[in-house]
């Protein structure tokens, strides 16, 4: 199994601190990882400590450890974007939308302003960002693709159409959904992305990672077995990871 998405701080909940690292990866080791990735949010870019995970990994041989980096996604920024891409050595980037121009629209209190819009709209514009995140080129998975239902506030129009074009640009330009098990703990209740949107992603053959999206040690792994039973469900045989901004193709069957 992998996790692919992994918040070392949280929410800035704790430093990058060796027995902070090796308490994450304690946990990858007993969820069973073969490969664990680190992604924490680039607005915390001064407190990470991505040497520190490195040598910590040392520890763990049989524990691929990557050091990624879950990237918000803002129109216009890509170049600021580019700049922390590319001055450090990074495994993976994930691409995420939170933010509907100026608006964070995945905070908890949220949710009365989500119901201001007609859910289609809603949904409309974030699709369109989570496009333009796919085809900027700076990205290697996109994060959690339909986060917009966080509140189960669910579109008129099938969300298969809302999201088509987004799921294009995921394929057109390589890159790689996850399966966000942190759905689940959120109004929703419900993997990110949901099931028929997977379905619809492998129609597409486009790869898939998984990401428990925990933000402290105890949760990594969580639930991931159930998405790899997703992806068995619908006869998806591989399984990405990454490596220097690689792609590394696993066997559903031997993660
Ligand atoms: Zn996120
Ligand atoms: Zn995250």
């Amino acid at each position: 199994m992998l996790d692919l998405h992994v918040h070392l701080l949280g929410h800035l909940d704790r430093e990058a601190s060796p027995e902070n690292i090796a308490e994450f990866l304690n946990q990858g080791q007993n969820m069973g990882l073969k490969q664990i990735g680190f992604a924490d949010h680039d607005m915390y870019w001064e407190n990470l400590n991505l040497d520190m995970i490195r040598k910590v990994a040392l520890d763990y041989p049989h524990l691929q450890v990557r050091v990624g980096l879950e990237v918000d996604y803002l129109e216009g920024k890509e170049k600021q974007i580019k700049e922390i891409i590319d001055s450090y050595p990074f495994d993976f980037i994930i691409g995420s939308v939170h933010q509907i121009g100026d608006w964070c629209f995945d905070f908890p209190d949220e949710e009365a302003r989500h119901r201001q819009w007609e859910a289609d709209d809603l949904y409309r514009a974030y699709f369109r960002l989570v496009e333009k995140a796919a085809t900027c080129g700076l990205f290697d998975v996109i994060g959690h693709f339909d986060i917009i239902k966080i509140f189960n506030i669910r579109p008129r129009t099938d969300v298969r159409v809302l999201a088509a074009r987004a799921l294009e640009a995921v394929k057109d330009c390589g890159l790689v959904l996850e399966i966000n098990t942190n759905g689940r703990y959120k109004p929703v209740q419900e993997f990110y992305p949901e099931f028929k949107l997977v379905e619809l992603g492998r129609n597409m053959e486009i790869l898939f990672t998984l990401g428990s999206d925990a933000h402290e040690a105890s949760v990594v792994g969580r639930d991931l077995k159930e998405a790899c039973q997703w992806l068995h469900i619908l006869g998806i045989k591989k399984i990405t990871g990454f490596a220097g901004r690689n792609k590394q193709i696993f066997e559903l069957q031997d993660v």
